[in-house]
């Protein structure tokens, strides 16, 4: 499982980094990060991350199979 994470979308309302502050960190001015860029989320935080990226208002976190 991968999450793509469009940067263009997200707003930094960081309801991503409540959720799953593993994966997904804003840092002081609202950019984004996500820890898994470009590789499968591993096992141990699959859960923690598709709870994260479902919480997204503006849908900018895709779950990908
Ligand atoms: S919840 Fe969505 S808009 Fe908010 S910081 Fe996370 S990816 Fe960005």
């Amino acid at each position: 499982m991968r999450i793509e994470v469009d940067q263009e979308r997200c707003e930094g309302h960081g309801l991503c980094e409540e959720r799953a502050p593993q994966v997904f960190t804003l840092d002081d001015e609202g950019n984004l990060s996500y820890a898994f860029d470009g590789q499968d989320v591993p096992a141990d935080r699959v859960d923690e991350a598709e709870s994260g990226a479902v919480v997204c208002p503006v849908a900018a976190l895709k779950i990908v199979r």
